[in-house]
Parts: structure tokens; C-alpha cells; sequence
């Protein structure tokens, strides 16, 4: 596939100069209809990876995502940039279906987005045949692994899609670990070893910082009034106390919103259109906030309480400074946090071998939490990801703090 026609369209429909670091050995594999499986960080620009080799290649491509947001943003966006895309959704209406048809009967739509739900429906992978899918791309991948929060049970449907297809499939979520991507493996590429990518996890623009908690909300409200004027969302390990925490940050003077999944969808969608649209609210959210958030200035992630697993940090945090600008991710966390987290793995009712895989995660976080030298060179080593000091993280910034906390014999030298 020639690397030249790659440029090009780089350059003539999305405006880019060049590929980003690790995108054009995915862009070429899924040209060339190799399986691929291409985790690459939040923000990696993940996107490109299956929009360009879909008009490198002859045929429709199908994508797989997980919410009509996302899927309807992209396609407004290729739709934009002069490429034929549409999206087979529930929330379409009976002339935007008719059109999409006709589009797809007469083979100039290149890119359907399919919402996993309508996998169910019987005929559909007929109509794609007919309409002469050649691709599937599978947006979120991690989706289809049945213990991380992002679960969807019809993404357990897109094997059988691929089979009855018999057309090359390509993965991609920004969830890294090991038994996510056997997951991926074993669901959507029957166990097929597809060529896999998997690098550049660093996020260098985002400090990272731990502390322990003492005054947790007076800790929050300092932070974000620091902040204040740039976005910013606060993690809280309960929908209760993301509403208790807004209205505390509302008596201090800031703007600030609860979201959590047991908002009305019309209350969710409304704090997720004023956080895209103005420019210093914070958002206070359980993890039901993020997966479709696109906000490229979100300059500050701060967990009020510890998030449950390595995984969940580093995607939580990954939504700060997708635009490459200097952005900050601070995490509380206190003995209560540890023993909740314990809890809800120890009842959480998975089976022995997760739990203890995830007892495993909360354990790495906490080595994190409680390291003393460059938190980036332990979170990037998590990740099997070599790295020197960072020299934007809390301890780097402190050495010779630390230090002295932990050598008692300078402390007496000294006094
Ligand atoms: P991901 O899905 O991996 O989180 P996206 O596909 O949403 O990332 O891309 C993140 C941002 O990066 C988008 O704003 C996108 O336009 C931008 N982007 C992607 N590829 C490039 C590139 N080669 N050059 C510049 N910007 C890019
Ligand atoms: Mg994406
Ligand atoms: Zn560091």
C-alpha cells in the first residue's frame, strides 16, 4: 500500500503533516487487511488509524463504537472533511436511514458506523455483505471485556460478524493490560493472533501528583480554586459524594456539576455540552464520565478518592491536556480508600482468578501511590514502557525532600 497515497490523504482531508508517533505503521498494517489489535494512549489519535486505510481500500468499512456521541461526531467531522461516512444508529431518524441506504446501495459511503446493538438484528450481516463491507473496525475494543467497567455485552457479537464476513478486523482501545488484550483476542479475533501494536503510553504534558488525604474536601476545593477559570474533572468513588462535592465547590465560588450514571440522560447531556462549551467548569464525576468526552483543554484531573486499578488512573487521567499543553492530575488517597477498594473487589461477585488479578492492579496503584521516586517511571514501567525520570511529577520536583524523609542518618547529620 503505497505510503505516498497515506500522505496525501493525511495531508488533503484531515489537514495533518505528519502521522503521529506510531500511527502510520497502524494506518499501513489495516491498509494492507492485516488483523490488527493497536492500543495507543487516549488522545493518540486512535481515529485515523481506521478512518484512512477505509479510503485506502476498496469496499465499505464497518466501525463498531460504542456511543452514538462519538460515532455521530466522527462522522460529522469526515462528512466535513469531504468522506462519505454515516452512522446506522438508534437515534436516526426514518429519512436518515432511507439515505444512508441509498448511499450504501450505490457504494459510495465509506465508512458505516454501526452501534453494537444493531449486531443483533437479524440480517445485518447480510445487508453488509450486500453492501460490500470489506473492513471492520472495532472503536473501544476493551468494551468487549466483561470485567472492566466499559462492558457491552453486544460487543461479544462482533466475532460472529467477522466470520460471517470473513473480512479483516481492527482493534483499538487505549486499556493496555494484559488479560484486557487476551480478552480482545480471544472475542473478536477468535483467538487468531492478530499483529499486535502497543507503545508510547507517556503523556508527558501531564504532572502527575499523590497525596494523602487530611482535610479531603478542603484539599479539593483549594486545588480547584488554584485552577480556577480551567477545566477540570474531580474522580469520586461514589455518585453520592459527586453531589456533595459540587455543591461544595459551588459555595466556594467555582462552577462545578455533578455527573454520575444515575443522572437523567437530559441532565447528563446537559453537563456534558456545557463542559465541552465553556471553558473553566468542573465537572464531578464517578467513571461514568469520560468515554465520550473530547475536550482537548481539560487542564486538571484530580481523584478525590483512589480510582480502583492502574488501568482506570491512567485512562482517567489521559483525559487532561489532549491537546499536548501542560495539564495536571492529582490523586488523593487514604486508608478508607484502599479498604473500599478491597471491598467492592472482594464482593464484587467475579471469579477468584479476576479477583485476585484486580487485588493485583489496586496493589500496583498503590505502588505508585506510595513511591518515592519518579511516579511516571513507575506508571510507564506498569506498562512494560522503560523511562528515566520525568521531572514533572510531585517527587521530581521534591528530591531532596524525599530524601531527607527517607535517610533519618542526613536528618542528624544535618541538625
Ligand atoms: P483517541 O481515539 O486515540 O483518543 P482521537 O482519534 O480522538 O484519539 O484523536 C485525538 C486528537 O488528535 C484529535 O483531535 C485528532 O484530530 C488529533 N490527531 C490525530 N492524528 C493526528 C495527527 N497525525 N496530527 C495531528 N493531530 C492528530
Ligand atoms: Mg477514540
Ligand atoms: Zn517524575
Amino acid at each position: 500500500m503505497g505510503g505516498d497515497a497515506g500522505h496525501t490523504l493525511l495531508r488533503e482531508v484531515w489537514g495533518f503533516d505528519s502521522f503521529r508517533p506510531g500511527q502510520e505503521e497502524i494506518v499501513r498494517a489495516v491498509a494492507e487487511g492485516r488483523d490488527v489489535l493497536a492500543v495507543m494512549p487516549t488522545g493518540g489519535g486512535k481515529s485515523l488509524c481506521f478512518q484512512l486505510p477505509a479510503l485506502l481500500r476498496d469496499g465499505l468499512t464497518v466501525v463498531i463504537s460504542p456511543l452514538i456521541a462519538l460515532m455521530r461526531d466522527q462522522v460529522r467531522a469526515l462528512t466535513a472533511a469531504g468522506v462519505e461516512a454515516g452512522a446506522y444508529t438508534s437515534a436516526n431518524t426514518e429519512e436518515e436511514n432511507e439515505a444512508l441506504r441509498e448511499g450504501l446501495r450505490e457504494g459510495r459511503i465509506r465508512l458505516l458506523y454501526l452501534a453494537p446493538e444493531r449486531l443483533a438484528q437479524a440480517g445485518t450481516a447480510a445487508a453488509l455483505r450486500r453492501w460490500g463491507a470489506s473492513a471492520i473496525a472495532v472503536d473501544e475494543a476493551h468494551c468487549v471485556s466483561q470485567w472492566g467497567h466499559d462492558f457491552r455485552p453486544d460487543y461479544l457479537r462482533i466475532g460472529a460478524l467477522r466470520e460471517a464476513l470473513g473480512v479483516p478486523l481492527a482493534a483499538f482501545t487505549a486499556t493496555a493490560d494484559e488479560e484486557t488484550r487476551e480478552e480482545i483476542v480471544e472475542r473478536l479475533f477468535g483467538g487468531r493472533e492478530p499483529k499486535v501494536f502497543l507503545r508510547g503510553f507517556d503523556r508527558p504534558n501531564i504532572h502527575l501528583g499523590f497525596a494523602l488525604k487530611d482535610s479531603p474536601r478542603k484539599q479539593v476545593i483549594d486545588y480547584a480554586k488554584r485552577r480556577q477559570g480551567r477545566a477540570g474533572i474531580v474522580y469520586c468513588g461514589t455518585r453520592a459524594k459527586t453531589e456533595v462535592l459540587a455543591q461544595a465547590l459551588r459555595e466556594a465560588g467555582l462552577e462545578a456539576v455533578a455527573y454520575h450514571a444515575g443522572l437523567e440522560p437530559d441532565a447528563r447531556r446537559l453537563a456534558e455540552e456545557r463542559f465541552q462549551r465553556e471553558d473553566g467548569l468542573i465537572v464531578v464525576a464517578t467513571v461514568a464520565f469520560g468515554m465520550g468526552v473530547d475536550k482537548p483543554d481539560i487542564r486538571w484531573v484530580m481523584h478525590a478518592d483512589l480510582p480502583k486499578s492502574v488501568e482506570g488512573y491512567y485512562q482517567e487521567i489521559g483525559r487532561a491536556g489532549r491537546d499536548g499543553l501542560p495539564a495536571e492530575a492529582l490523586t488523593l488517597y487514604g486508608p478508607e480508600d484502599i479498604r473500599l477498594r478491597r471491598s467492592q473487589i472482594d464482593e464484587g461477585g467475579a471469579p477468584e482468578a479476576r479477583k485476585i488479578a484486580d487485588h493485583g492492579r489496586l496493589n500496583a496503584l498503590l505502588g505508585i501511590a506510595e513511591a518515592t521516586g519518579c511516579r511516571r517511571v513507575a506508571l510507564l514501567g506498569y506498562f512494560d514502557e522503560a523511562a528515566g525520570p520525568c521531572g514533572a511529577c510531585d517527587n521530581c520536583d521534591r528530591p531532596a525532600e524525599v530524601f531527607d524523609a527517607t535517610t533519618p542518618a542526613r536528618m542528624v547529620l544535618s541538625a
